[in-house]
């Protein structure tokens, strides 16, 4: 039984045939996930949304003052101006 990430390498290693089946098994379930998927258009919001990023904090993560790419915690413009991520 695989019950943790180390059971599942070692199932892996113990069974590489095995292993590649499945492999090929979640290959076309993804497959099949992507063509029944809608797909979403890329506008600013779409991908707003799917980063969880408010745009005043977008607008503020494309400045060339902001060090937020390292760590958005620690960049201290967003600080000053208490912009985060995901707070309106
Ligand atoms: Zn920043």
């Amino acid at each position: 039984m695989i019950n943790s990430d180390e059971d599942y390498w070692r199932w892996m290693r113990e069974y590489p045939a095995r292993a590649a089946q499945q492999a090929e098994i979640q290959a076309a379930a993804r497959v099949g996930e992507r063509a029944g998927a809608q797909q979403v258009e890329l506008t600013l919001d779409s991908l707003l949304a799917k980063l969880g990023w408010t745009r005043r904090y977008a607008e503020h993560a494309v400045q060339p003052y902001c060090s937020c790419w390292h760590d958005w915690s620690g960049c201290v413009h967003a600080d000053d101006q208490e912009i985060t991520p995901g707070a309106a």
